[in-house]
């Protein structure tokens, strides 16, 4: 039985790929390359297009024997989504719609979600629980919100059961360093300030210094992606074992501010990064912090790079064996 990747060739994808291979899953990938990288890619069978078109689609379904889909084909900017809301409801909604009426046709009963610590909003909690309110503050965790509930709705009527992860900061790179983080244009953290070590970028901009946090900056979760992508595959193995829906958080448990992640990251390079104040930026949230206590009891996960510096090491490996990203 094979596992369908959609979205497989992104960030996050690109590694859960990897991380199946390794695992000696049979790997299928769906992936429309608006975003993906080809060379990000260590195997799989390939199919070039979108979830919104059904012919794919069926194609897909009907070339392939998938049990399960892991759904990563998503827009996923804080900051574009307040701008463009309607961009992010009509594709990360409109995509996994698209492709739980394709699973509904298929009978493919297995599913893990993509979601986001954006769909808590501003916690009340912290470190945030499951079972704590979610009020997005964003489009982009409203639309993952949203999906979140179209997936209890299609488990209730088509009995598809799903495993909604709800990631925390993903970041770092394979420890091969060969894949890594390469959005265009870039906007997170981390490789941002890479870009600074390696004098593509005159300065980091930290965006916002008066948040009720201990130094002003915003504090994150920050979580290995190839944790990230164990994760994913646990999730798999629990849903083939006939075990029920579930949602669950996965970080490592302690924030760091953005000037910490900076301070970590001239430790790291031994590069003096220079960083300068900005506004704000439009929904973020001052603090997100995960409790993962479930991940870890129901899918019995483990994460095996939860040090800062262990992430940021990961993925300078992976900025300087590769200064220009995937070379297109
Ligand atoms: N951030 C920043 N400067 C940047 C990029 C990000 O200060 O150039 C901050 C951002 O406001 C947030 C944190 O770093 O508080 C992590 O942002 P990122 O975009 O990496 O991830 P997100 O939290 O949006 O998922």
């Amino acid at each position: 039985m094979a596992i369908l990747v959609c979205g497989g060739a992104g960030y996050i994808g690109s590694h859960m790929v990897a991380e199946l291979l390794e695992k000696g899953e049979e790997v299928v990938v769906l992936d429309n390359f608006q975003k993906g990288h080809h060379d990000a890619l260590m195997g799989g069978k390939l199919y070039c297009g979108d979830l919104r078109d059904d012919v794919i689609l069926s194609k897909v379904f009907t070339e392939n024997t998938i049990d399960a889909v892991i759904d990563f084909a998503a827009d996923s900017l804080v900051g574009e989504s307040v701008v463009e809301p309607l961009k992010y409801f009509e594709n990360n909604i409109g995509s996994t719609v698209n492709l739980l009426k394709a699973m509904r046709d298929h009978k493919v009963k297995y599913i893990v979600f993509s979601s986001t610590a954006a769909t808590y909003g501003e916690p009340d909690n912290i470190p945030i629980l499951e079972s704590d309110k979610t009020f997005p503050t964003n489009p982009y965790g409203e639309s993952k919100l949203c999906v979140e509930k179209i997936l209890k709705w299609c488990d209730n009527a088509y009995g598809i059961k799903y495993t909604a992860l709800r990631y925390f900061n993903a970041a770092g790179a394979h420890v091969s360093s060969k894949i890594g983080e390469d959005h265009r244009p870039e906007s997170h953290l981390i490789p941002i300030i890479l870009q600074v070590a390696l004098g593509q970028r005159e300065k980091i901009m930290i965006f916002g210094d008066d948040y009720k946090t201990e130094d002003g900056t915003c504090v994150r979760d920050y979580v290995h992606v190839t944790d990230l992508a164990s994760a994913h595959l646990l999730a798999v193995k629990r849903l083939r074992r006939g075990e029920d829906s579930i949602t669950c958080n996965l970080g490592n448990g302690k924030g760091f501010s953005v000037a910490q992640v900076i301070e970590a990251t001239r430790k790291v390079t031994g590069i003096n990064i220079k960083a300068e104040m900005a506004p704000r930026r439009a929904g973020d949230p001052a603090v997100l912090i995960a409790s993962s206590d479930k991940a870890k009891e129901v899918l019995g996960w483990e994460p095996k790079y939860a040090s800062l510096e262990t992430i940021i090491e990961t993925a300078w490996n992976w900025h300087k064996g590769h200064p220009q990203g995937y070379i297109k």
